[in-house]
Formats: structure tokens, sequence, C-alpha cells
């Protein structure tokens, strides 16, 4: 999901502060994601979620949330004197709305830290303002799954609903989540090792099949297949396959669940390297 902010593209570092590393800058993030949801907790007397970025963002002086058309783009920060003024897309649904705030928050955070984002970057096919840019987006992504879905709490619900894809649902709902930020959520705090891959299907000149993405790299499975199966009922299938990881194959478990209606719809797999 990318979000756009208007600070994102046009900030610039007044003087020269030393860069931070991107390493730093996530755990600044996520520092700071945990002491506003400390706040919000406090404040209200309950720790039960959800979490909802409107909640929270006046809690880091933002002084208003205005819902209006913005054709593409999923949301803007706008930082006033006296405080910021988020906008957010009144066309998206609810749960994409909830997280599109959540990550304009993330962007105040990195306002705080102001310093300038360190990263590597390779100068014969990126440009440095390129990888910024997208190193910036994914570290409110982190901080806005922070902010709604706040680690130990998710994982207590992971727990008491079940480390299998058929959590994913009641975890999206409890928390007000997408279905795929669920997922993977899922994977980034499951105590055992964990993978989510959304498989879309996908059409090519000889075959049907799914397209998914394992470990940032494409994967084509044709059908027939143990996803198929998920996609084309409304029950878990589970399976195994083997997936290369650091080029050595490992057998997993691939619990799979088809999501959504008609032409939108996928299937997530929580895939899981047998030990
Ligand atoms: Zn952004």
């Amino acid at each position: 999901m990318t979000t756009n902010s208007i600070f994102s593209d046009s900030a610039t570092s007044q003087g020269l502060p030393m860069p931070v590393s991107v390493e730093e800058a996530t755990d600044f993030v996520t520092k700071r994601a945990r002491e506003l949801v400390g706040e919000l907790v406090k404040q209200r007397g309950r720790e039960e979620p959800p979490f909802l970025a409107e909640e929270l963002a006046p809690l880091q002086g933002i002084k208003e949330i205005v819902k209006t058309d913005l054709g593409d783009v999923d949301a803007l920060l706008i930082r006033h004197q006296d405080g910021y003024i988020i906008k957010i897309n009144e066309n998206h649904h609810p749960v994409r709305q909830n997280f599109s705030c959540a990550h304009e928050i993330g962007h105040t955070f990195l306002h705080e830290l102001n310093r300038p984002l360190g990263v590597d970057y390779d100068e014969f096919r990126q440009t440095e303002s390129n990888v910024v840019g997208r190193e910036t987006e994914r570290l409110c992504n982190i901080a806005a799954a922070e902010l709604l879905m706040p680690e130990n709490i998710f994982k207590k619900y992971l727990t008491g609903f079940g480390l299998s894809v058929s959590s994913i649902e009641r975890l999206a709902h409890t928390f007000k989540v997408s279905i795929q930020a669920a997922a993977i959520r899922i994977a980034e705090v499951s105590p055992e090792p964990c993978e989510a891959t959304i498989w879309r299907r996908c059409q090519k000149p000889r075959s049907k099949g799914f397209i998914g993405y394992h470990m940032r790299r494409p994967m084509y499975i044709r059908d027939p297949s143990p996803l198929l199966k998920a996609y084309e009922s409304d029950s878990p299938v589970k399976s195994f396959k083997s997936f290369e990881l650091n080029n050595i194959k490992k057998r997993c478990l691939m619990d799979s669940k088809g999501f959504g209606q008609g032409k939108t719809r996928y299937v997530i797999s929580l895939v899981f390297p047998e030990s």
C-alpha cells in the first residue's frame, strides 16, 4: 500500500544532522508507536483492541482529521505551526483509512527524529532519493502496524485464537485492519518461523495458476494445486511444499485460505518451515 505524504517528497534537513541508519530509525518509530499506544491505554484505562488511528492522532499533536476525496492518494499530512492536519481519502474502505491515518502518524515520528535517513543504494540502478523515499514509506508502515496491532497485545490474541490461517479474519476484525495487514502481522510476531504469502490468480500462455511473493521472490504455482482448492472453497487447506530458503530447500507446511469475492478473490498462505 503506497501512501503519499507531501512531507516524504519534500523533506529537507536543516543544518547537517548526522544521518540515521534504517535500523536506528526502525527502533525509534517502533519505540514512539509503543509510547503512543501506552498513552492511549492509560487515558482510556483499558488494553483491549482496537487502537484506532483517529484516537491515537490527537495524542501526537494532530489537530484535525479531514475525510475527503483525494483521488488516487491514500492520505496527506499537512504541518501547521500549531500542529498537524491529516487528510484521508473518504472513498477508501474504513480499515484502509485507519491504516493510512496510522501511516501518516508514522511520518510525524520521523519528523521528531529530524535526521536524514542514511541508506545503502546501488548508484547504477537507483537514485538515493528513490531508496530514501521507499525506506521512509516502509518505516511509516512499520509504525502503523505497531500502532494498530501492538506486538504484545496482538501476540496475546494470536495465541488465544490459534496460530493458523483461520485466525486472520478474527484478528483483522478485532484490530480493525485489513485481512492482508493482519496476515503480515501474524508472520512478524509468530512465536515460530512463519511467512505470509498472498496469492493472486493469473494466467500464463499455457496454464492457469497463482502468483505470489515468497521471501520477496515471485513464485508461480500452476493448477491444479492446494491453492486452487482453497480459492474455490471457504475452508482452510493444509498442504506441504518445498521452498528455497537461503539456497537450501526446505519442506514447509502451507496453511491456505481464500478471501474476497469475484475478481478480487485471493488466497493467503501462512508458510511454516519444518524444523
Ligand atoms: Zn507516506
